[in-house]
């Protein structure tokens, strides 16, 4: 007997640039000898190597791809930038004339918001450390405060009976959302019945405004059905609330956490291929609330904290050759002049590297070593390279995500950060460091002052 062949509906989906051969695209192999109409070389000898370089146009772009993404599927949406993920300032101030609010999960970054003359109310204010003084600033600029844990919220409560305001809160959730291991160390689960037992504690004390309910439910998530589940999930809580209370909640936060183009270590195919887009995330997220049971009067605002995918593909670090070697086993390695200390990323990504000058067709799987003299100092464990020479210069992509931020001084000092205006001009945004920076912060008690050798 025959068996009928089972019938797979057809689907088509948008593949980005050309067809992916098992190690990636061809694009690997292009040299990138500009970026935005810049010479690499010319860069390099005007501000130093290494050098980030980061494009405002790019980052307007990816913005309003993203916008763009979410407002048509939702009627009201409201992004918030996300400042750890790189808070120099002219990079948040291009995100805040673009109409982003700003997000914060330090006391730090709070202020820094404030300065970069953010309005308090268009602060939210994440994290689990936010000190009794944080608190009590947040509150009198009326900022979205997202509760932690039950010793904030009681933090809080005490504030707002000694000095008689209201503090704007709103609770950060965690939840299955199919995605293992769970990211449930921060906020109230929702599962287990905290976070709507934390909510009635709001709700009952009558001295705090609820605002909204958020969730963050991971880092460079791959999965829009995962954001659906959590939207459905944060749509329920805010049914309950209205059915409970006869309360809008204002706001949904779905936090962040939308991969960039980035390759994670391990991945089969490249990252720039295969990652969803802004337009899966927003129709996963839209569906999920405009199909919810959740049907109050004004449509709650959905608020947005991107922050890797709105920044990665933005930014650039170039950097030089400073040697090749062969290690014992005849292995090709090439030793550059930025090392893990200063691309942070590069433990959890396989960055894409181009050269930065026309090659031969010649490659070899080469292992990148920064400059540093760690073991650790591995810049990429293998890569198919042309072979480089010493003084070349590379180009490493999609490093506008956490490394501004997560950098370390350890062994070189930090490098130059410059951002290419929409006019094509470059700006220095923040210096490289030097010796005097860090002499300054040390102070030498004076029986240690001197000494003979
Ligand atoms: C880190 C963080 C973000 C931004 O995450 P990305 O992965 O950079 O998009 C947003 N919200 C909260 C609460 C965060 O901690």
């Amino acid at each position: 007997m025959t068996t009928k062949k089972r019938y797979e509906r057809p689907v088509i989906k948008r593949l980005e640039s050309n067809m992916p051969a098992k190690f990636g695209g061809r694009s690997n192999f292009e040299a990138v000898t500009h970026i935005e109409n810049i010479a690499v070389g010319e860069l390099i000898s005007r501000f130093g190597s290494p050098l980030f370089v980061i494009s405002e146009k790019r980052i307007r772009k990816l913005y309003k791809q993203a916008r763009q993404a979410f407002e048509t599927r939702y009627p009201r949406v409201q992004f918030a930038w996300s400042y750890k993920t790189n808070y120099l300032s002219a990079v948040c101030n291009v995100y805040h004339q673009e109409g982003s609010w700003a997000e914060v999960v330090s006391g730090f970054e709070y202020d820094k918001a404030i300065s970069n003359g953010v309005e308090g109310s268009k602060i939210i204010f994440n994290g689990p450390d936010k000190t009794e003084e944080d608190l009590k600033k947040a509150i009198t600029n009326q900022s979205l405060i997202h509760i932690d844990h039950l010793e904030e919220l009681y933090m809080l409560q005490e504030i707002a009976r000694s000095t008689r305001q209201r503090p704007k809160v709103a609770i950060r959730v965690n939840m299955d959302t199919g995605v293992y291991p769970m990211w449930d160390r921060f906020g109230f689960n929702y599962e287990n019945g905290q976070a709507w037992d934390a909510l009635n504690k709001i709700m009952y004390s009558g001295n705090m405004d609820l605002m909204g309910l958020h969730t963050h439910i991971g880092t460079f998530m791959l999965s829009p059905s995962a954001y659906a589940v959590a939207a459905s999930k944060l749509a329920q809580l805010a049914r309950m609330v209205q059915q409970k209370y006869d309360h809008e909640i204002k706001y949904i936060d779905m936090g962040g956490g939308f991969a960039s183009r980035n390759t994670l270590k391990g991945a089969y195919l490249p990252g720039q291929d295969t990652n969803p887009h802004f337009d899966d995330f927003a129709e996963a997220i839209s569906s999920a609330l405009i199909n919810s049971d959740y049907r109050p009067k004004t449509p709650p605002l959905l608020i947005l904290e991107t922050g890797r995918a709105l920044i990665d593909d933005a930014a650039w670090l170039l950097g030089t050759v400073i040697a090749n070697k062969r290690l014992s086993d005849g292995k090709r390695t090439t030793i550059v002049d930025f090392g893990v200390n200063v691309l942070f990323t590069s433990f959890w990504y396989d960055h894409r590297i181009s050269p930065a000058q026309p090659f031969t067709a010649y490659t070899e799987d080469t292992v990148m070593y920064g400059p540093l003299c760690m073991n650790i100092d591995v810049i990429r464990e293998n890569v198919s390279m042309p072979l480089l020479n010493k003084g070349d210069y590379v180009v490493v992509h999609s490093v506008g995500a956490y490394n501004m931020t997560q950098w370390m001084q350890f062994i070189t000092l930090r490098p130059k950060v410059i951002m290419i205006d929409t006019e094509g001009n470059p700006h220095v945004i923040r210096q490289n460091e030097v010796l005097a920076n860090l002499s300054s912060m040390e102070q030498i008690p004076p029986h240690l002052a001197t000494f003979e050798l």
